[in-house]
């Protein structure tokens, strides 16, 4: 990769993780040009927190923000609290239009913008107490909705569902979950795990349904208790739960609408290389938002967590300044439920065998070993340093002996050295 001069104003659409780490990783590498940073919510802030410690109310929004107010200034970052609502990709020379009126010209746009939670199209998901989370201000709502007395309904039993309950369930409220799955997170995390995960639910008294939402309806069903929030979720196989909040936590939808109205490539996500560059020159794309094409020019996996978002924005400051980007890593991510820390790495799809170390309950480990006998995926319960090690080994296409992966006395970081 030729670099070539550095662009002398960059402008960065979205401050989440995927857009502040693109700023701080351009004066990192020393960019001493314009840099703008452009968000409705201010100042950039972290999500995960938004369904464990901030929904719980132990940490605040200021504890949220990804870096201390005085680094914009230290680092000529110039935060602009609005919303991009237009994107011209002109010829090498893109403008955006903010919703104040103002107009912002720059030598490179990236597009950061994330993604917003899915709704569903069903009746009722208009009314009020029918939320999703994504955003504080969600949260906010969300937590004062829960207490002692409340009843949460939770459509969707993936990760920030599965959280999101967690945290409910400690603050009082009582919490149904309900999902398609007989056994969520099965193909991410292979039966063993997802077991132990699911039984974590029961244990601490959120009870899960598996069927279908057919509406959501104002008033209390029947046996409920009235009251001015009252609401029913109508399942498909004809049951009531009554709820005073419902989340719908179906996952999320990429925010494209600017990159396709300026006609940029997108699929799903804005299409991009592993430089972060999109179809049009001078516009980049990082995070939730994107999607990597893979060398056969075909869509790849869109990743929805916050260290791909962290790397993707990392890889497109390095796209903007014309230098190779850091090399790729395994996807890793983490999430947190009734007191225990899940970390996976890799991926524990696709063919091979699952090997098992220990027994389900903190410690617990499970790898995916494909048939060349390399390591494709990892994941553990209370096992941070341990996946750590593990994504080197990944990293490394080392060959694994099943047997000592299974030994919970095998260091797994002698075996990422190719010391075992
Ligand atoms: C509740 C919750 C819990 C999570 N927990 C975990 C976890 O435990 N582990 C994990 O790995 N991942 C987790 N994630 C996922 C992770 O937070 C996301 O992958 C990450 O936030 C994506 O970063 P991003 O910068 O691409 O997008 P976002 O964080 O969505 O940030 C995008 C920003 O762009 C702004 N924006 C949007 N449109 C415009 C516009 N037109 N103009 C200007 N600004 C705009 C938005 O206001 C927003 O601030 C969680 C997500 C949520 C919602």
């Amino acid at each position: 990769m030729n670099a070539g001069p550095a662009p002398a104003t960059v402008a960065v659409v979205g401050g989440g993780i995927a857009g502040f780490s693109a700023v701080r990783e351009l004066r990192r590498r020393g960019y001493a040009g314009t840099l703008q940073l452009i968000d409705p919510d201010g100042l950039p802030y972290d999500r995960p927190p938004l369904s464990k410690a901030f929904l719980a109310g132990t940490l605040d929004l200021p504890q949220l923000e990804l870096a201390p107010r005085g680094w914009y200034a230290d680092n000529a970052v110039e935060v602009v609290t609005d919303t991009a609502v237009k994107l011209d990709a002109g010829h090498g020379a893109p403008a955006l239009t903010l919703a104040s009126g103002g107009q912002i010209h720059a030598d490179a746009v990236l597009l950061a913008p994330g993604a917003r939670a899915r709704r569903l199209p069903l009746p009722g998901m208009d009314l009020p107490g029918v939320l999703t989370l994504r955003s504080a201000a969600d949260a906010l709502v969300l937590r004062q909705r829960l207490f002692p007395g409340a009843h949460l309904v939770i459509i969707g039993a993936g990760l920030v569902g599965a959280e999101t309950a967690s945290t409910a369930r400690a603050l009082g409220a009582a919490v149904t979950m309900v999902d398609s799955a007989y056994l969520p997170f099965e193909r991410a995390a292979g039966p063993d795990l997802a077991r132990y995960l699911h039984g974590l639910h029961a244990a601490h008294g959120t009870a899960y349904l598996q069927d279908t939402p057919a509406a959501i309806v104002a008033g209390a069903g029947a046996g409920a208790g009235a009251g001015d929030d009252a609401l029913t979720v109508v399942l498909a196989a004809g049951a009531a739960l009554p709820a005073t909040t419902v989340l719908v936590s179906v996952g999320s939808e990429p925010e494209t609408a600017l990159a396709e109205e300026a006609g940029l490539q997108v699929h799903d996500g804005i299409l991009v290389d592993g430089s972060g560059a999109t179809s049009q020159s001078g516009i980049f794309a990082a995070g939730d938002s994107s999607r990597l094409r893979n060398s056969d020019g075909t869509p790849g996996r869109r990743f929805e967590h916050w260290d791909a978002a962290r790397r993707t924005g990392e890889a497109a400051a390095a796209g903007i300044l014309g230098v190779e980007p850091p090399q790729a890593a395994p996807d890793w991510f983490w999430s947190d439920r009734y007191g225990i820390h899940l970390e996976m790495a890799g991926s524990m799809a696709g063919p091979g065998r699952t090997v098992l170390r220990g027994e389900p309950g903190p410690g617990f480990m499970v790898f995916r070993v494909p048939p060349a006998g390399t390591l494709a995926g990892v994941a553990a319960v209370d096992g941070g340093t341990a996946v750590r090690a593990a994504r080197k080994l990944i990293e490394s296409g080392r060959a694994v002996d099943p047997a000592q992966l299974q030994d919970p006395a095998a260091d797994l970081r002698k075996m990422a050295r190719g010391k075992s």
